[in-house]
């Protein structure tokens, strides 16, 4: 599929770090904006709805895959996410650049469907730092914690088939490695054409 905005698409084991990393990120550039997921999970804490996520009920859930709905989704921790097309069609056509915050199952079927977007996968330091970072963050139970670990395991096992790999060990190195992936991106030829079209119509480039 075609469109004018560039798509950048993040993806971590649970713990990595993402979300940190997606938020400071959105704070340092008023260009991109997150897309919404819809989720099928309970709210937690302070999430609002069409603010973290749109939640929703299973049948509801099951009626938006029925009518096509979704670019994808997955079963994630045993709940259901999507990312809609509303979420980021009309942004993408605008030629707006979008970041999906999705599981390694969603990233591979939207790199399917938009061929140029961008994969960046975040990997944390080590099996142990990850625990560390799930017991701290404080939301989840020791149950849970390790089915997060086991999961882990398999997400970690698909870092290859993204475009871009960054560690998360120092948070600000790996800020900078996420702004320096996007700022690349925005720097190939279709993009700079997009976005310069003085120059490019000056010089007969097309
Ligand atoms: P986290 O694992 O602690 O970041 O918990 P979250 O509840 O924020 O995310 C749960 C999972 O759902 C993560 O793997 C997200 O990447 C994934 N996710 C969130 N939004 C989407 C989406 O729109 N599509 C897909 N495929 N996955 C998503
Ligand atoms: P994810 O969205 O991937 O599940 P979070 O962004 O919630 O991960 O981060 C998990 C926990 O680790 C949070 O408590 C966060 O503050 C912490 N964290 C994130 N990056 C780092 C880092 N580089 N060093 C230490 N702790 C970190
Ligand atoms: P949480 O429930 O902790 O917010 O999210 C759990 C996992 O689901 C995370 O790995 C998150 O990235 C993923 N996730 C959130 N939204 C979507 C989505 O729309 N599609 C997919 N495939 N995964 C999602």
């Amino acid at each position: 599929m075609e469109y004018a905005g560039n798509l950048f698409v993040v993806a971590a084991p649970s713990g990595a770090g993402k979300s940190s990393l997606v938020k400071a990120l959105l704070e340092l550039d008023a260009r991109l904006a997150v897309s919404v997921s819809h989720t099928t999970r309970a709210p937690r804490g302070q999430e609002q709805h069409g603010r973290e996520y749109w939640f929703v009920d299973n049948p509801t859930f099951d009626a938006m895959v029925a009518r096509g709905d979704f670019y994808e989704w997955a079963q994630v921790h045993g709940n259901r996410y999507g990312t809609s097309r509303q979420a980021i069609e009309a942004r993408l056509q605008a030629g707006e650049d979008v970041v999906l915050e999705i599981d390694f199952q969603g990233a591979l079927q939207i790199k399917q469907l938009f061929a140029q977007a961008v994969l960046i996968f975040i990997l944390p330091p080590s099996w142990e730092e990850l625990r560390q970072r799930l017991q701290r963050r404080g939301e989840d139970s020791p149950e849970v914690i390790e089915q997060r670990m086991a999961n882990a395991r398999v997400e970690v096992a698909q870092a290859r088939q993204f475009d871009y790999i960054v560690v998360n060990a120092l948070f600000e190195t790996a800020l900078f490695d996420l702004k320096t992936i996007v700022h690349a991106q925005r720097l190939k030829y279709l993009a700079q054409r997009r976005s310069r079209p003085a120059v490019f119509g000056a010089l007969q480039l097309n």
